[in-house]
């Protein structure tokens, strides 16, 4: 009897550890997420300001986050690039960094916020089984992307409403108060992600940006991949781009910005400043619902044998789906392309101003060589 009590005590207490330890390796994942990774802005960045330099109340807060500013030898027209609005689009993340290590400009200014949702970075989305992040090789060794959730973390926003109430008389569910791309333009007596919203829309007023960029990714069964969505302000500007990127075999819809679809970059940054604001997507098997195990190398390579099957058999995916995949390479290097596209196409428009960038890759040049290649490091 008394043997047996002890063998209890022995198994309760190396249960106990093994306990601790597993808590222990698991906070470590957990808090892990917080890191930011270093990033290399190119030699030609001007000032590193901070969103709160435009809207105060977000100074130590989560939600600050850095605005990488180039400034040209000329004045000109202004471009602001997006990223990292939905920490769950590893394209976005990849092509915004790309632009901010390479970019020179000549004429003009470039701002770049490569992390529009800090707080989001912070966390991923429970239940959902996806990489923590990318690994992609570099000249100067490998670089770590961490992938996120889509909405603000819960840690630093909490608790949902039931009902999301637009300012603008929209109800969405509670938890889309906590999606940048649903709180635009944002308030001051609002919640925390309204106030990066809002953040936003203060420094697009006080810099007079003439064109703003946000970057995304969907689902090969979302209508909403492979387009630029636009602004009616924009049209113009979001066509002449994409006959533009025909010419460089990098075919994209535009589509126009739905008038009573509130919350959007594209709605109401056009709505509420006087920017064009164009809204890009590309293509990401992982943050579908057919996608087989989302492995990090289902978000790097981007082969998806059922999204495959379903291409081949059925018509009800918005893209067509081969054996070679949406590789996240050809979807950079369709974000980088667009974007610069974007500013070269502002050029051909009759405004008086210009915004001329040189340094970025082409589509073709990260086609053939890899994005890896442009990605800066020590
Ligand atoms: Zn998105």
């Amino acid at each position: 009897m008394k043997i047996e009590v002890k063998h209890n005590r022995i198994c309760a207490g190396a249960f106990l550890v093994c306990m601790a330890l597993i808590i222990v390796y698991l906070s470590g994942i957990f808090l892990s997420q917080r890191v930011e990774e270093q990033l290399y802005p190119s030699a030609g960045l001007s000032e590193t300001k901070m969103l709160s330099d435009y809207y105060p109340d977000l100074k130590g807060s989560p939600v600050d986050t850095e605005v990488y500013i180039f400034r040209g030898k000329k004045p000109g027209a202004s471009m602001l690039v997006l990223g990292n609005t939905h920490p769950t689009e590893p394209s976005a993340i990849v092509s915004t960094t790309i632009v901010l290590e390479n970019a020179m400009v000549e004429e003009g200014t470039l701002y770049v916020i490569p992390r529009v949702n800090k707080s989001a970075m912070s966390h991923t989305d429970p239940q959902d089984a996806t990489p923590l992040g990318i690994h992609i090789d570099t000249p100067n060794g490998q670089r770590y992307f961490r992938v996120g959730s889509r909405m603000t973390n819960p840690v630093h926003q909490w608790p949902d409403p039931d009902i999301y109430y637009h300012n603008a008389g929209q109800l969405l569910t509670g938890k889309e108060t906590r999606n940048v791309d649903r709180t635009y333009p944002g308030r001051t007596d609002g919640n925390l992600t309204e106030k990066i919203c809002y953040g936003i829309v203060e420094l697009i007023k006080a810099e007079k940006i003439d064109m703003t960029i946000d970057t995304h990714e969907g689902p090969p069964e979302y209508p909403t991949i492979d387009v630029m969505i636009a602004h009616q302000n924009a049209m113009e500007l979001a066509g002449t781009t994409a006959l533009n990127l025909s010419l460089e075999d990098v075919e994209i819809r535009v589509d126009a910005s739905p008038v009573n679809l509130h919350g959007f970059s594209h709605r109401e940054l056009g709505d509420h400043t006087d920017t064009m604001a164009v809204l890009v997507e590309t293509v990401n098997p992982v943050m579908g619902r057919l996608a087989g195990k989302k492995s990090e190398e289902l978000m790097l390579e981007g082969r998806d044998k059922f999204y495959q099957y379903a291409s081949e058999n059925s018509d009800r995916l918005y893209t067509e789906y081969t054996a070679e995949g949406k590789p996240l390479n050809l979807r950079v290097a369709r974000h980088v392309e667009t974007i610069m596209q974007l500013a070269a196409s502002y050029n051909e428009m009759d405004t008086g101003k210009r915004l001329e960038i040189t340094g970025v890759p082409t589509y073709a040049e990260i086609m053939e060589n890899g994005m890896g290649q442009y990605l800066g490091g020590k």
